[in-house]
């Protein structure tokens, strides 16, 4: 969805979204992802503020993510509250000197022109609200590294005849 910021002035502007499931496309080295698990609500006040914009956002919704360990899909709960500031090339100088000057907690988007496209900026969001170890639980005991077998399902006995118990944990580390 393309929106012109020329259009938004000091009085904030509120979108409400609602993206479905068949919104979400693959982007490329997207390992962790496989989608949407039911729509996706984005809120979203925009307001001016001299060359800048400043976007106040929340995502809500489910998504489905691929486990780290045992490489089975699990739903996550994605829920994310974020502040940008996009800037325009009028006033990229100033806000260099500025987030040199001090740290802000604000996330500042360069942006080329007024017209940006909120899904970009949306499925950005998305993905740094990731955590960074994906695991369907955390009692998840992954794969046999031997032979494979999904070890929340089913035991397969490698681990009986695989030398001695301190090895154990070293294998576990190996495989994730
Ligand atoms: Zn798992
Ligand atoms: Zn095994």
């Amino acid at each position: 969805m393309i929106v012109d910021l020329q259009n938004i002035s000091r009085s904030p502007r509120q979108f409400d979204l609602t993206f479905q499931p068949d919104w979400w496309r693959e982007g490329s080295g997207d390992i962790q992802i496989r989608g949407l698990e039911g729509p996706l609500s984005v809120q979203l006040t925009v307001s001016r503020n001299g060359e800048r914009f400043v976007m106040n956002g929340r995502l809500a919704g489910k998504l489905r993510l691929v486990c780290d360990r045992c490489l089975e899909t699990y739903r996550f709960s994605l829920s994310r509250d974020f502040q940008l500031s996009l800037a325009l090339p009028e006033s990229w100088e100033s806000v260099e000197e500025e987030t040199e000057l001090k740290i802000e907690d604000l996330t500042v988007g360069f942006i080329s022109n007024t017209k940006i496209d909120l899904d970009d900026i949306i499925r950005e969001q998305i993905y740094l609200a990731l955590p960074i170890k994906s695991l369907c639980g955390n009692t998840c005991a992954g794969l046999c590294s031997r032979c494979g077998a999904n070890l929340n399902q089913e035991t397969c006995g490698c681990s009986e005849n695989s030398g001695h118990p301190a090895f154990l944990k070293l294998k576990e580390l190996q495989i994730r």
